[in-house]
């Protein structure tokens, strides 16, 4: 059993909740279902934290703090893989590369704590006037199971860098490589109260996380429903959220696009973690002089893509639990109800778990921007491909959801390039590439309903500290 990490300590007892491997179906341990009480202990943890040793540290030392913990990182990233691979049922070479992208974020982080800077103000003869970035204090972290690594990464590294204390709230379904993280932090000399992190369900642990007054800041990753819920119970404070939400995110492939190059980023921009990616490729977007060829030749992959456990370390595992896999095969089964064709699907490879959760990957033709699988978020491996013919009907399609998280546009025309990327209503656009997860060092989040606010890259800095203007005057 696992117990919630507050103060540098392992504490708390009670109800648990267990731990499923999705790839199997088995329970294989269990979580503490924390309280309001365990939030309060985790709050005032990291307000003395705040107040005294953390808040103390210089930038450099934070810095230095933070580089230290990523090299821990480095050092037990094979550990760190192989307890998300099991935890999320991803295959090892995704939890792999997840281990490294946290690492990378704490460098990344790292480097910047130092380099976050004020600014002067040329304003009435007889003043100076400056800019500070102060951290907010106290920061909550809210975080989603499909990437825990990467977005404990991206959301604690920030906070921390820019001088605040972090409570952070795992999802349930899984939390188990954050709470080694959280040892690990102890072990290079976190502070005591720096980091803390309370396990629990969301509609109570983290519900009385976002609704605490203590909490100064709330940075949020899930699902819209859930992102709504969050911004209205941070309101009664006041307390500032940034939302990272979800997308349904679209490849828009144009006549002159490089097939070879486009193929293979597009399949995998849906198979990675299952699907299961805020940013991922949910949407192809052809226009009509290649569209039988794209579908032909993307039948074929999707054809040889094999499913199977976190260990067999295949294309594709399996969902996070039942529940997602019931879900995403409603949309399936909507779509053949509707008359859709399913142009091709991956299968299951020999020896695949019985009870584990698993959906083949699945290419959807001809889907009207109307059906369901062109504007819910699926959250599985459930590609819908559509056709189109003019640049202004792409852009259309393109923005014809409730989303705009990511995007991406195949062409070899330059001008097109940069005319459909300044039309798209998102939070960032690649052009002949497509990064599902959108790389450490790029500010992302969503335009509409894929959120509010940005992290990653440097932008994230000023998300995690408010600006105090000081106005001296001296004649
Ligand atoms: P979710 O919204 O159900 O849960 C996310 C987190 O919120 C979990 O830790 C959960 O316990 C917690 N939570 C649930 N109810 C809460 C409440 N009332 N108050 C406070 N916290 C609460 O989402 P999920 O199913 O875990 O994750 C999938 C969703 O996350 C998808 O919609 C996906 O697109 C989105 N997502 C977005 C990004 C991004 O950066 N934009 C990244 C990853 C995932």
């Amino acid at each position: 059993m696992h117990q919630h990490f507050i103060h540098n300590e392992w504490t708390g007892q009670g109800e648990t909740i267990d731990v499923i491997d999705p790839s199997t179906g088995a329970i294989y341990d269990t979580i503490l279902r924390g309280t309001a009480s365990d939030v309060d202990a985790a709050v005032a943890s990291a307000r003395k934290a705040f107040e005294g040793e953390f808040g103390q540290l210089t930038a450099a030392e934070r810095g230095r703090l933070l580089m230290k913990l990523s090299a821990k990182l480095q050092e037990h990233s094979e550990e760190l893989a192989q307890i998300e691979a099991r935890d999320c049922g991803k295959p090892l070479k995704q939890a792999r590369a997840d281990a490294a992208a946290i690492a990378r974020y704490f460098e990344f982080y790292g480097g910047a704590a130092d380099k976050l800077l004020g600014t002067t103000i040329p304003y009435q003869n007889g003043y100076t006037v400056l800019c500070l970035r102060e951290p907010y204090g106290v920061c909550a972290a809210i975080v989603p199971w499909n990437y825990p690594m990467q977005i404990f990464g991206r959301s604690v590294g920030g906070a921390l860098a820019a001088g605040n204390t972090v409570v952070v709230k795992p999802a349930e379904d899984a939390c188990l490589s954050i709470l080694r993280i959280a040892e690990l932090a102890r072990e290079v000399g976190f502070p005591a109260g720096a980091l803390n992190v309370v396990t629990g369900f969301g509609h109570e642990t983290g519900a009385a996380l976002v609704a605490h007054p203590g909490v100064d800041h709330v940075s949020f990753t899930g699902s819209p429903n859930v992102g709504k819920l969050v911004v209205q119970a941070a309101i009664e404070n006041h307390t500032p959220v940034t939302t990272e939400l979800g997308g349904k995110s679209p490849q828009i492939v144009f006549d002159d696009a490089d097939l070879d190059a486009m193929l293979p980023v597009v399949v995998n921009a849906i198979v990675q973690n299952a699907g299961q990616t805020c940013s991922a490729g949910s949407r192809l977007l052809v226009q009509r002089g290649i569209y039988e060829k794209v579908i032909e030749q993307l039948s074929q992959r999707f054809a040889q893509l094999q499913v199977g456990s976190s260990q067999m370390d295949l294309d594709c595992g399996p969902l996070i639990r039942k529940s997602q896999q019931v879900r995403v095969k409603s949309f399936l089964d909507d779509a053949q109800k509707d008359g859709l064709t399913i142009a091709a699907q991956g299968k299951l490879a020999a020896g695949v778990p019985a009870d584990g959760f698993y959906q083949v990957p699945t290419l959807v033709r001809d889907v009207p921007i109307t059906h369901r699988l062109a504007q819910e978020e699926v959250f599985g491996p459930v590609i819908a491909a559509a056709v189109f013919d003019t640049e202004e009907e792409a852009i259309a399609l393109a923005n014809g959801t409730a989303f705009g998280l990511v995007a991406s546009v195949w062409t070899r025309d330059g001008g097109r390039q940069m005319r459909v990327a300044r039309k798209v209503k998102a939070g960032q656009v690649f052009i002949n590439n497509y990064g599902a997860g959108g790389g450490i060092e790029l500010p992302f989040g969503g335009y509409k309903a894929s959120g509010h606010g940005r992290e990653k890259g440097f932008e994230a800095l000023y998300g995690f500290t408010q600006l105090k203007t000081i106005a001296m005057r001296h004649d």
